[in-house]
């Protein structure tokens, strides 16, 4: 129902609003639109755009979802409330703006006399821009290098960036909910498989495949060595679990603080970029998973509870916080503070144990900004869909925009080997709430260590689930790809389409498997069925095709061998540099690369497509589908 004024009104069900007769305005007044800005820069398409909140820039809202009646309201707190003691605020024109210390001022943090700042978080306190922010900036062309400044000075962006990382090949990259979504891509030797060289091959995988950051997971092998390699290697950040090293050729009952310390100092040394340090699991919290259905599964989270109860003492990790700050600030190491009680089943999320951690590493991430350093906080784990809002929301208040880096999270159980597609589902949603960071899981997840195909195929579904979040958030321009695809679809440009794909080679395999041929339909539906090319007839739509795209003749490439055909069936498992031949031999004799192909049906005659067709692929549906749609031989579709 429409009002007078030409608004919706609000109160009425929008199934009863008349869409039909309904002006431009009021179309829009009826769609559930809270001002955040259309994904494609050139607004194409018909789309209203992003239905998430309007862009909060320096607020608790960075693009955010709406909030579900019910959800916990942001934290009224930034790290600005959480300086180290003896420091205090100034007005300065070129200070920080996105703080919560008065709307329209510019401060910047005053320190005692003669401290020098070391940590990204410092450096923005001080109202101070790094080389990292610069880069940062050229990455996320939507945010300006002070408006990066700002979010990590108010602790809702981090850039893990050890300074010794800096002087290898690390290229700085930023988390928090302003940025684009990011994933992780675990690693690691275990004591049953894989080494050195191996992980640092996985570790060119990972980047490869689109890994922003990746974890060194190992817990077999020479850590040490394979840490050093993978951190000479790295352009991402690199986060370990130190932990694992600690209790190496040790017991666990004889951790204790001296070996804490030094495995924190000599890792930091070496440039790791983040540590998780599972401290927000106390003595107290242990109680709390007798009635779990799977108790501990953090690998962190168990040893620590197993220490607590063979020495009767609290968790050393918080005793020791303090200290443990000073060494991360040194090198500028950023938390991921883990958690430790995350559920391993849908039976257990949400439970008391994991919110009674939350609680903890919330305090532990006021006394990280306090001694200056960059704080990220992992989540969960198995959470059922409804509950991933809450829990991304629960996060934001308790640890005051602190970015969130979440495992998944699973959606269900029962699909092991297909993990990485019930986490992704997870992970959509984290980030739509949410989350800055998404942790990948490979279908491996649960049944053994990712080999290269695992990590592909883990990193492709979470470059989904992150770029699926960014577009709904309405981060500017994050749709542009996928509106440069659409209209290569459309003009079923099939080299543009290629090009444009996140993974050209596969998508090439996929499409030539049935049509070694470049035509103006595919596979799918056959030349008469293609609604693609039938909507081309109707109307001149806008093309992505290349002005010179100049073809006078139909050809057919070499057909694909017997073998390739074997290889291809088998995709689902396929190695990925049988797909790179496989694509590659085509585009070969498609004349690829800057030659463009040489065939297209656009300028072949019906009846050519149609031998064609049948000759590739048998005639299987009727191929003249005029009677069908009751369209006489000579009428005009348009
Ligand atoms: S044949 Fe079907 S799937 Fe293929 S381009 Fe046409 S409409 Fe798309």
């Amino acid at each position: 129902m429409i009002k007078q004024d030409g608004k919706a009104d609000r109160g009425q069900d929008p199934a009863d609003i008349d869409f039909v007769s309904a002006s431009d305005q009021s179309f829009l007044d009826a769609l559930p639109l809270h001002g955040a800005a259309n994904p494609s820069t050139d607004r194409q398409g018909t789309s209203p755009g992003s239905f998430s909140m309007a862009a909060d820039i320096g607020g608790p809202r960075m693009f955010s979802s709406p909030d579900t009646p019910g959800m916990p309201a942001p934290s009224e707190l930034t790290a600005w409330d959480f300086l180290p003691g003896g420091w205090s605020i100034e007005d300065h024109p070129d200070g920080c703006v996105g703080h919560n210390q008065g709307a329209g001022r510019a401060i910047r943090a005053v320190p005692p006399r003669g401290f020098e700042p070391v940590t990204q978080l410092e450096f923005a306190r001080l109202g101070l821009i790094t080389d990292a922010m610069r880069r940062v900036a050229e990455r996320e062309p939507h945010l300006t290098v002070e408006q990066i400044r700002d979010e990590i000075a108010a602790g809702r962006l981090i850039i893990p960036a050890n300074i010794r990382h800096l002087e290898y090949e690390l290229d700085p990259m930023a988390i928090g909910r302003a940025s684009k979504t990011k994933i992780n891509a675990n690693m690691g030797a275990s004591p049953v498989s894989s080494g050195t060289d191996e992980e640092v091959e996985k570790l060119r995988w990972a980047e490869r495949w689109g890994a922003d950051t990746v974890m060194d997971l190992s817990t077999g092998g020479d850590l040490d060595q394979c840490r050093e390699a993978i951190l000479r290697h790295s352009r991402v950040p690199i986060g370990t679990v130190p932990i694992y090293s600690m209790i190496i050729g040790r017991k666990l009952e004889d951790l204790d603080a001296e070996v804490i310390l030094e495995t924190l100092k000599h890792q930091a040394k070496q440039g790791v970029d983040y540590f998780t340090i599972h401290a927000g699991l106390l003595r107290s919290h242990i109680p709390y998973v007798k009635d779990r259905l799977i108790g501990i599964v953090s690998r962190g989270g168990s040893l620590l509870a197993k220490w607590m109860l063979t020495h009767g003492q609290e968790n050393p990790m918080y005793d020791l916080w303090d200290e443990i700050c000073e060494i991360m600030r040194e090198y500028d190491v950023s938390f991921s503070i883990g958690d430790g009680l995350r559920p391993g089943g849908l039976a257990d999320a949400t439970d008391r144990a994991q919110l009674a951690e939350l609680e903890v590493i919330g305090e532990l991430t006021e006394r990280a900004w306090q001694h200056g350093v960059q704080v990220m906080v992992e989540g969960p784990g198995h959470v059922s869909f409804d509950q991933i809002e809450y829990n991304m929301k629960l996060q934001r208040r308790k640890c005051h925009g602190a970015p969130f880096y979440v495992l998944g999270p699973l959606v269900t159980d029962i699909f092991p080997g297909y993990d990485h597609i019930t986490s992704c589902i997870g992970a959509t949603s984290a980030g739509w709430h949410g989350a800055s960071m998404l942790c990948y899981v490979t279908p491996k997840e649960h049944l053994g260590l990712p080999k290269r195909d695992d990590v592909k195929q883990g990193c492709i579904a979470y470059k989904i689930a992150a770029h699926a979040s960014d577009v709904a958030l309405g981060i500017p321009g994050s749709r542009d790809r996928d509106d440069e695809l659409t209209k290569a679809r459309a003009a079923l440009n099939w080299e543009r389409h290629f090009e444009l794909s996140f993974d050209p080679d596969t998508a090439r395999a996929l499409h030539d498997e049935d049509l070694d041929v470049d035509t103006n339909f595919c596979a799918m539906c056959g030349h008469d069925w293609c609604s693609v090319r039938i909507s081309r007839e109707i109307q001149e739509i806008a093309s992505g095709k290349d002005a010179d795209y100049a073809w006078d003749k139909s050809k057919v490439s070499d057909a694909l061998t017997e073998e390739q055909k074997a290889i291809l069936e088998q995709r689902g498992v396929l190695d990925p540099e049988e797909i790179h031949r496989l694509a590659s031999k085509t585009k070969r004799s498609m004349k690829g690369g800057k030659a463009q192909a040489s065939c297209h049906s656009d300028t072949t005659s019906s009846s050519d497509a149609q031998a064609m067709q049948d000759k590739e692929m048998g005639t299987f549906v009727e191929l003249n589908t005029a009677p069908a749609h009751n369209i006489s031989k000579h009428d005009s579709i348009i």
